[in-house]
């Protein structure tokens, strides 16, 4: 194969053409120019591939969702996500991140080497080849608020310093946390509340209402009160804040003929959402000045990294098929279609009495401008 350059115009439209099927939106869902199209692969893409298709960069500011089919099930085009560390010290009993990390989520979690540099010079290269303005996530495999990390090296604040200065490159930017305490910090409500970091969203996660389920499921995670205290803060400061009751859980309070599986205290779980939890969240938010919840039925990794929750969760899931056999989709276990869409119109009637909106997960992302 002769050695392509993406810095050559002709030499870069190649390894366009070359790009892998499941990347293809990314150049061409947006109607970009073939100008942005080829800032687009010099930023992500190999410069000169030794090989085609071309691969990925290692970049900071990455593509979101980078192992996602975009030609399939998740037909996104361009989104930046920042993972700002490594792992995740809340170790939540459930976490979907194992399903794709190098490690087990919980295991040494840390900061990334050169992650100030680095990530300096991501925002340099956006802006000096021109790729397109796009929304930008923080962090989906991760948490930025990590408490002993963030208080210790403050990257996140770092992060969201640099953004501040470049924030023209992105169209929105969205920060997901399960420790929105720190967010309440003078220094960043300070940035947060710049006119210039517009739009800007914070996304809690708090799935639970009573906390003894949390400690039972996210235990290392922060106290329900600590972030239903912090939302209050976040909105009382006129910061966009949504909440994610994320994951929606299995519950016995479906019907049975819907769920298939026992009363989860039959598999030794306890009741993660009744319905009076859920009404109690909701109406918190709604009170608190929250704008939009948003939620996904659980799913549970296949990885060995997931071992804790395929324990926790595999008789619940072989028991909500009749036929007593998991079904299995993008490397996780799914419970069955009807039983979701119960879970989930369950929840969006309980927001539509409480006048708020709620979103699937994904339909959420991909309609982030
Ligand atoms: S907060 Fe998110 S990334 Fe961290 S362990 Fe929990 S689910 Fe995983």
């Amino acid at each position: 194969m002769p050695q392509l350059d993406s810095f050559i115009d002709s030499d870069c439209e190649t390894l366009i053409q070359n790009v892998p099927g499941k990347f293809k939106p990314v150049f061409e869902k947006r109607n970009h120019s073939d100008k942005e199209k080829r800032a687009v692969y010099r930023y992500f893409f190999s410069r000169r591939p030794m090989k085609l298709p071309p691969s990925l960069k290692n970049r900071l500011i990455n593509l979101y969702d980078p192992l996602a089919d975009r030609s399939k099930r998740f037909p996104d085009g361009l989104r930046f996500c920042l993972n700002v560390y490594a792992g995740c010290e809340h170790t939540c009993k459930y976490c979907y991140v194992n399903g794709y990390s190098r490690e087990s989520v919980g295991y040494s979690p840390h900061v990334k080497s050169g992650f100030r540099e680095k990530l300096v010079k991501d925002m340099h290269d956006i802006k000096y080849f021109g790729v397109p303005v796009s929304p930008l996530h923080l962090s989906n495999s991760t948490d930025i608020c990590q408490e002993s990390l963030e208080t210790q090296y403050r990257n996140t604040l770092f992060a969201l310093q640099k953004i501040s200065e470049l924030r023209t490159l992105f169209s929105s930017v969205v920060l997901l946390t399960k420790n929105p305490r720190l967010l309440c910090e003078d220094e960043y409500i300070s940035l947060l509340n710049r006119q210039s970091m517009r739009p800007v969203v914070v996304q809690v996660t708090c799935a639970f209402w009573r906390d003894e389920v949390r400690r039972f499921y996210e235990p290392d995670a922060p106290s329900i009160e600590s972030r239903l205290k912090s939302i209050k803060l976040l909105t009382e400061n006129n910061i966009d804040t949504e909440m994610r009751i994320d994951p929606l859980m299995p519950s016995s309070d479906i019907a049975e003929e819907e769920r298939g599986h026992r009363r989860l205290n039959h598999y030794s779980l306890p009741e993660p959402q009744t319905r009076e939890d859920l009404v109690s969240l909701i109406r918190f938010a709604k009170s608190a000045g929250v704008k939009t919840i948003i939620g996904k039925p659980l799913k549970i990794p296949v990885s060995n990294k997931a071992a804790q929750a395929k324990i926790m969760f595999g008789a619940l899931f072989r028991d909500s098929f009749p036929i007593g056999k998991r079904k299995v989709q993008g490397g996780s276990w799914r419970l069955p279609e009807c039983y979701q869409k119960s879970i989930l119109s369950s929840v969006a009637a309980i927001c539509e009495k409480e006048e708020i909106p709620f979103k699937f997960c994904k339909y959420d992302v991909l309609t982030r401008k």
